[in-house]
């Protein structure tokens, strides 16, 4: 196995202006492994209820995600998610959270899991990215990203980890949060004098900025003409750019630059439709294709 994530996996219930979906598969880790399976092997830590349906379990061995890392309690429910986005599709305004499961999980992970390479920390409470961490071996990247409610809520943990960290993938909003800074520069100075050697901040319909040491990379967003449900695209942004990593290999600031726009690539199809529904069918092909449509949208010539 090549990437380990640790996750939510969720109920989510979803308004947007064009429609809504109601207790559908989410959650970081469903979004990201899903996203990154199509490159790379993925093992994934997470904890469900005993109302989890079989079938989505079957969905995602089905995409070669191993589930030996996920706990069922019995008993339990499954953390849910409630969100709703206005026009400005870019900001998701919460309106409940129900951890469910997750209050009293502590993840443990299988022995075959503890020396995978590529570490992917998907949002979650940063005290289990943390306790997953402790538990991995010699990893040759860890990533990890997060939210305003744990920004809000755990922020002393989430600076602890950032200081166990390669790599932070963050939105545009949490970045200008957390750090106090308006420019998204600073905030990136702030975020990199905290641990991580790259951040890369998320900006939904804009696209992506990379900072690496004093590099800066700024990746469109493939532009859409309709958008269902931007929910899961920052995790599928983020499963497509480590897939690609680990599959590649390649950590150079040009490796870095095209698993970013694979990540693009990949967050531009899932948000062409509610839940997992458009992410968790495509073809390489369909894959290629974008990313060449990426590669066009963003070519010029020397003067
Ligand atoms: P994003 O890729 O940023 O749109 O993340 C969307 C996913 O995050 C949804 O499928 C939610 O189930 C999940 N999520 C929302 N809030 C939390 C939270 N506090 N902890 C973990 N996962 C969450």
């Amino acid at each position: 196995m090549d990437i380990l994530v640790v996750g939510s996996v969720a109920f989510d219930s979803v308004e947007t202006p064009f429609g809504q979906a109601d207790e559908v598969l989410g959650g970081s880790a469903t979004y990201f492994s899903t996203s990154a399976s199509y490159f790379s092997n993925v093992a994934m830590v997470a904890v469900v209820g005993e109302d989890f349906p079989v079938e989505h379990e079957v969905m995602l061995k089905e995409k070669n995600i191993d589930l030996a890392g996920l706990q069922r309690v019995k008993g339990g429910e499954t953390f849910r998610w409630k969100g709703r986005y206005e026009y400005d599709l870019n900001q998701a305004h919460t309106l409940e959270t129900h951890l469910n499961v997750f209050e009293s999980f502590s993840p443990e992970l299988p022995e075959e899991y503890k020396k995978i390479p590529y570490v992917f920390l998907a949002n979650i409470d940063p005290e289990l990215q943390l306790k997953v961490l402790e538990q991995v071996e010699n990893p040759k990247l860890v990533a990890c990203d997060t939210m305003n409610f744990w920004i809000e809520g755990k922020q002393d943990k989430l600076r602890e980890l950032l200081k166990k960290v390669d790599m932070f993938v963050i939105n545009e909003g949490e970045a200008r949060e957390f750090s106090d800074e308006a420019s998204l520069v600073r905030a990136a100075r702030h975020i990199l004098d905290c641990g991580p050697h790259t951040v890369i901040i998320k900006r939904g319909e804009y696209g992506a900025l990379m900072f690496k040491d004093d590099e800066v990379f700024n990746a469109p967003a493939y532009p859409m003409e309709d958008i269902f449900d931007p929910t899961g695209a920052g995790d599928s942004f983020a499963g497509g750019l480590m897939g690609y990593l680990a599959n590649t290999g390649d950590l150079s600031e040009e490796g870095l630059r095209k698993a970013i726009i694979i990540g693009s690539t990949m967050a531009s199809f899932n948000v062409e439709a509610f839940s997992l529904n458009r992410l968790k069918d495509l073809t390489l092909d369909e894959i290629n294709l974008r990313y060449k449509a990426f590669k066009r949208l963003t070519h010029f010539e020397e003067l």
